[in-house]
């Protein structure tokens, strides 16, 4: 089997806070295969995205300190400052929930295109930017290259995102959130085109999101996260089709459906903890219709039985 070309082990993440410590992931192992596309999923504030930009040191290392493994080609990211310098540089790219908020205002679309290429001619430039836009399904390229983002709508920034994520030609791109702010044909449409610029380019993609409409139709592998921890993973069809753990349980529940011979819309009753204070054993117990009180003694382990894992101590035999 082909090495990982990310892998995430045991990874605890810990900010120090004017109030004091806290750790919204104590610990979450994770990897993606070359090529693979993987989606992480769970609630808001279940240390998804922490994880996410925790891989490239993105919370400075003087306020987050991160222990365990991280490697991405083999080469350590925690350890060796060189390797992470590579993955920033190209290895590795980023595409986040707001476009608005993460493109310049002030710099035409062509120059904040420009700042993610090698140097090269002007004109040479000019055409790499042309065809990136055009990839990723700008209707008229050389016009968005032209303009300020106040001149595009919230879908055409996004490409432009995606457009700037693949200027670097990453080996790994991780999208946190990418659509939730867009409408839902422009969602489609956008995932559309990652998915096919991720098959053309050999790209593995790392999906952050909430949405399992999303994971069904263009992902390959899942990881369920809850208060900082995996609680389910496997193949999304085996997963999404008889979900083993409560909460991949409830989170399915809880997906709009137009179909009237599904059971009414359910939800999770309570929220999430707080990062960092999570409840003795299984954090989710407060939340789980099956919960005992063995449950609340110690973290379930997470159990392997071939391509699946879930981590559950009271499983239905
Ligand atoms: S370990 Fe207990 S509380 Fe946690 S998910 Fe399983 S049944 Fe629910």
């Amino acid at each position: 089997m082909a090495e990982p070309l990310l892998e995430i082990e045991d990874l605890s993440v810990t900010f120090r806070t004017p109030g004091g410590e806290i750790t919204p992931v104590p610990g979450v192992s994770l990897h993606v295969n070359p090529g693979e596309r993987v989606a992480l999923v769970g609630e808001s504030g279940c240390g998804k995205s922490v994880t996410a930009l925790s891989v490239t040191a993105l919370p400075p290392t003087d306020r987050a300190h991160r222990t365990g493994h991280i490697r991405f080609a083999g080469r350590d990211l925690l350890g060796d400052a060189n390797a992470l310098r590579e993955a920033r540089r190209g290895g590795i790219a980023y595409v986040f929930q707001d476009p608005m908020a993460s493109l310049n205002p002030v710099l035409r679309i062509r120059d904040q295109i420009a700042e993610a290429l090698p140097p090269m001619p002007r004109a040479a430039r000019r055409e790499r930017i042309l065809s990136l836009l055009t990839d990723v399904g700008l209707p008229d390229p050389a016009r968005a290259a032209d303009s300020y983002p106040c001149g595009l709508s919230g879908g055409q920034c996004q490409r432009v995102m995606l457009a700037m994520a693949l200027a670097a030609e990453p080996r790994l791109l991780i999208a946190d959130e990418p659509t939730t702010a867009l409408d839902v044909t422009t969602q489609r449409r956008i995932l559309g085109v990652m998915d096919e610029l991720a098959a053309k380019r050999n790209m593995a993609v790392l999906l952050i999101t909430h949405n399992l409409g999303i994971v069904a139709n263009y992902m390959q592998r899942l990881y369920v996260m809850y208060a900082g921890r995996i609680v389910e993973s496997g193949p999304v069809r085996d997963v999404l089709s008889a979900p083993r753990h409560p909460y991949t349980q409830g989170l399915l529940a809880a997906v709009p459906s137009l179909r009237l011979d599904k059971p009414r819309l359910q939800d999770i009753p309570g929220t999430v903890p707080p990062p960092g204070r999570f409840p003795p054993g299984c954090a989710f117990a407060p939340r789980c219709p099956r919960a005992t009180p063995a449950c609340s003694e110690a973290v379930p382990p997470l159990v392997t039985e071939g391509p699946r894992a879930v981590r559950c101590i009271n499983l239905p035999q």
